[in-house]
């Protein structure tokens, strides 16, 4: 865990992000910096869909995409859309520890089980669905997987700034990712 960067006061965020809206997500949800009254987005967020999280910020503040992992390799045309469209300049990525999409194949029986008798499907289609999808989704570890997405994005949208962070589910805290 020697990779996270706690925030615990302002002088605790990176230089580099301190007073722009990457600073600020910080400040509101680790920090109780009051809210601001924002008419429109400063900042996209992405980051897990799973029901463990919940970020402190203020309403109009932030488009937020929730993907599995916050992998946001199939959501490309909603990122392009916050900055075309919805102005910002800047993305939060957030991963979180005990992510459900690593090591997805350990949870290969229950997913099709699952799927089977929840939602109806046979157990061909849903053993198809989950061999066709799992590899796609699988993120492999979330510290390393939010690092390489941040550098992916950045090469593809380099005049963004974006910020790689982990979500600990234990503390509900955001922590900045310490990059090499
Ligand atoms: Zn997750």
């Amino acid at each position: 865990m020697n990779r996270l960067l706690s925030i615990e006061s302002t002088d605790d965020i990176l230089p580099e992000y301190r007073n722009t809206p990457i600073g600020l997500l910080l400040e509101y949800h680790n920090l109780n910096r009051p809210f601001d009254d924002y008419q429109n987005a400063q900042l996209l967020v992405g980051m897990c869909m799973d029901n463990r999280k919940h970020l402190h910020m203020p309403d109009n503040f932030s488009y937020i995409i929730r993907t599995g992992g916050a992998n946001l390799r199939y959501s490309e045309f909603k990122v392009s859309y916050a900055i075309s469209v919805g102005g910002v300049r800047h993305i939060a990525l957030i991963g979180h520890n005990h992510c459900g999409m690593v090591n997805l194949i350990s949870r290969q029986d229950q997913f099709i089980k699952g799927l089977v008798e929840a939602s109806g499907w046979d157990k061909e289609q849903a053993e198809e669905h989950f061999l066709h999808f799992a590899p796609m989704f699988e993120i492999g570890n979330e510290t390393d997987f939010i690092l390489s997405e941040t550098k992916r994005l950045r090469l593809r949208y380099p005049k963004i700034k974006i910020a790689p962070m982990l979500y600990l589910v234990e503390d509900n805290k955001l922590y900045l990712i310490k990059e090499d």
